[in-house]
């Protein structure tokens, strides 16, 4: 791949109508260059960050031309903003998409007869069906621009199929120029782009990536909502007016709970995603570009020809799903050069929930491994930029393979001092390698840390690992905190995770030696503590006591054997975690678990209830508990309708969700013991039915409950009752 040519100057007549139509006195100098290409007839790439001017490359090459040029966009929005704006030059633009009426389409076929149009706007899709080229019929077609050309390639973030049929085009339209344009692609995916459109010794322009006046931040994820207020709060001016902004979130659930919390906080805001009506999407576009709201709720499929330049802050909620997306992303901030901000919450249990989120997609879309992998090694390069101290500048403008020169950028947290970076970082980095290395790099993360921080656990007691020389040098730090480290140092390179096993095992990588011997000084980061939980071993929402719960594995793993049954079959662990939380005294106590069943119950209770009492008694640990659900936004959003004593109806469609979602958080609201009164959402008259008839038939399902009260009473009316039968039966008792 060449990028070196000799440029065709552009002509003085070319600049004269430049700044007759436009109003621009000069071009940037990747424009001129691509400009240059298009007007010697040459194919060409040209890849410019969001913000550069991108359009204008063949927009004025096909005025100053003549003829009709044919440009392929994949977004009605996309095109419409763009004709839009064409035409409010002067300038005769039309589209072909989904949306336009017959009456339309019938209009611009009469246009392209009497050859009125420069610039023709279709989607993949419509550019490839057969008729597509008798339409121009007629006129000289001078060029294709295909836009959004990442599209083409399976390694960029929104493939599209039918784009790589786009290059059958050029039969059709021997005479014409490609132009292939796209604001984010790597080396890998700039080279796809050539292949699959064939472009023809093609001129490429790549300009830069860096955004010198956007501010990266990447912060640990604590509490979503104070985060986000914070940032919002940040950006207002002197008389309280907050400034445009842009909040990314990973699901659409996310986006509704975040827009809702933040609206109940007393904030403007407006949610976005795909999950809304066409009308609502468009209503929420228009009042943000309007700025008559100026912060939007949203998942990525918010942005995409969005033109407001005055954004001054973008959040991303969750990490984003790879660095071109982030850079995408952060890259509407700031767009008229103004200084601007963009902050990541960074948590390990997002990168976690984005690579199920791809699983099931690949699944849902039968998409081939190729395409998994792809992705997966996508989201670990975003998750390492986030992990890594690294001057975030840099990591950006490197990651699309371009040069950074400068030592410190001065805008971004690693050169701006605002990471705690670790004074003892080589000692603990020195510690985590000598034990991998006396563990002969034959066990995982968890093994390995239980070692360092000197656990007690069982598995340490049967492998025998309390005579190590490692064992509890780090004694005193958590165990989290532990295996954070060791992530971070895997993602430096100076330890590995193999895969060779089943089990994933850690090895001393490349850099392990010069780390141990001194000559390499690693950096580790201090993470904000309250944010690691050990999410890899809890099991419920709810916490639980963690000890009894195996011992009640135990019990249950022995109890299925002997019957040769799975031990799931025989109690789910969800019911042994309930048990595990709540610790039930008595066999009467056992009805109010969720799943178990009378039949278990008469089976199991009294050695279940036996097992729960000999380990209180003899740990002191008290009984009969209530659930305890950690504090999140989206709860808090439930609780506070709840004790306005809101309908399930009216929660429903507040929140946008089904009722049975509501019911699901109301059922733990009433297990944790903070409402006590249910009569807003059933009668007592119900209530004493569904007890009626749990009596007889057991609470494990539902079903029977449901056929034996008529019918009449809803599901989610039994769900409450049931939740809410242990209060009951005190309050009566008592
Ligand atoms: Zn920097």
């Amino acid at each position: 791949m060449s990028t070196t040519i000799a440029l065709e100057s552009i002509p003085p007549r070319f600049l004269k109508m430049l700044r007759e139509v436009w109003g621009f006195s000069q071009l940037r100098d990747s424009q001129e260059k691509a400009i240059a290409a298009a007007l010697a007839n040459r194919d060409a790439l040209v890849v410019m960050p969001t913000g550069g001017g991108k359009s204008l490359c063949y927009q004025a090459p096909a005025v100053y031309r003549g003829g009709c040029t044919i440009v392929i966009s994949p977004l009605i929005a996309l095109m419409k903003d763009q004709v839009d704006g064409l035409r409010q030059l002067g300038i005769p633009a039309a589209r072909w998409d989904s949306g336009s009426s017959n009456q339309e389409k019938r209009d611009l076929i009469e246009q392209l007869r009497h050859q009125q149009l420069r610039l023709f706007f279709a989607s993949p899709e419509r550019a490839l069906q057969k008729d597509f080229a008798d339409l121009f019929r007629g006129n000289q077609v001078p060029m294709i621009a295909i836009d959004e050309a990442h599209c083409v390639s399976q390694w960029g973030h929104d493939f599209r199929p039918e784009y790589r049929q786009l290059a059958q085009l050029r039969r059709h339209f021997p005479n014409a120029s490609v132009m292939a344009l796209t604001a984010t692609a790597t080396q890998k995916v700039r080279i796809d782009i050539l292949e699959q459109l064939k472009l023809r010794s093609p001129d490429i322009t790549v300009s830069s990536f860096d955004r010198p006046n956007l501010t990266y931040r990447i912060l640990p994820q604590v509490d979503v909502l104070s985060q986000c207020q914070a940032i919002i709060d940040r950006h207002r001016n002197a008389s309280g007016q907050s400034a445009g902004g842009i909040i990314y979130c990973m699901r659409r659930t996310d986006v509704d709970q975040l827009s809702i919390a933040l609206k109940d906080a007393g904030y403007s805001v407006v949610g976005y995603h795909a999950g809304l009506s066409y009308q609502q999407r468009q209503q929420a576009q228009d009042a943000f570009v309007n700025e008559k709201v100026q912060v939007v709720v949203a998942t990525v499929a918010f942005g995409m020809g969005i033109d407001r330049s005055n954004v001054r802050f973008v959040i991303h909620a969750s990490v984003p799903k790879s660095m071109e997306h982030y850079q995408q992303e952060t890259g509407r901030a700031g767009r008229d050069g103004l200084n601007a901000e963009c902050t990541l919450l960074f948590s390990s249990r997002d990168v976690k929930s984005m690579r199920g989120l791809i699983k099931n997609s690949a699944i849902e879309n039968n998409a081939p491994q190729t395409w998994v992998d792809s992705q997966m090694v996508q989201i670990e390069e975003i998750a390492t930029f986030c992990k890594l101290p690294v001057c975030r500048h840099r990591r950006i403008v490197e990651y699309f393979g371009q040069v950074y020169s400068s030592e410190k950028c001065g805008a971004c947290d690693v050169c701006l001092g605002e990471i705690d970076v670790l004074k003892d970082s080589k000692v603990i980095a020195q510690k985590i390698l000598s034990c991998v290395h006396h563990m002969q790099e034959r066990f995982g993360t968890n093994a390995i840390a239980d070692v360092l921080i000197g656990s007690n656990s069982r598995e340490i007691q049967r492998r025998g690992h309390e005579s190590l020389s490692t064992f509890g040098i780090l004694k005193g730090h958590k165990r989290a905190v532990v295996r954070d480290w060791i992530e971070q140092l895997t993602m430096a390179k100076i330890l590995l995770v193999t895969q060779d096993s089943n089990y994933p095992l850690l090895k001393l990588g490349p850099l392990a030696k010069e780390v141990l011997f001194g000559s390499l000084e690693p950096v580790l980061v201090r993470t904000v503590e309250s944010n690691l939980k050990d999410s890899s071993k809890s099991i419920a929402r709810f916490a639980y006591d963690e000890t009894l719960l195996e011992r009640l594995i135990d019990w249950r793993n022995e109890v299925a054997d002997k019957q040769k049954v799975a031990p799931y079959v025989l109690m789910s662990d969800g019911v042994l975690a309930e048990l595990a939380a709540r610790r039930p005294s008595s066999i009467d106590r056992l009805t109010g678990v969720t799943g178990l069943g009378s039949k278990q119950i008469a089976q199991h209770g009294a050695a279940i209830v036996g097992l729960i009492e000999s380990y209180c008694s003899f740990k002191s640990v008290p009984m009969d508990q209530p659930l305890r659900f950690p504090p999140s936004i989206l709860r808090d959003s439930y609780g506070v309708r709840f004790k306005q004593n809101r309908s399930l109806q009216q929660i429903a469609s507040d929140l946008n969700v089904t009722e049975s979602t509501v019911t699901k958080y109301l059922v733990e609201y009433i297990l944790d013991g903070s409402i006590s009164d249910v009569s807003v959402w059933i009668t007592s008259e119900e209530l004493d039915r569904v007890y009626q008839a749990a009596e007889k038939l057991g609470s494990g399902l539902l079903s029977p409950i449901y056929e034996a009260c008529e019918s009449q009473i809803s599901y989610n009316k039994i769900r409450i009752a049931l939740a809410f039968r242990p209060l009951h039966s005190q309050a009566r008792s008592g």
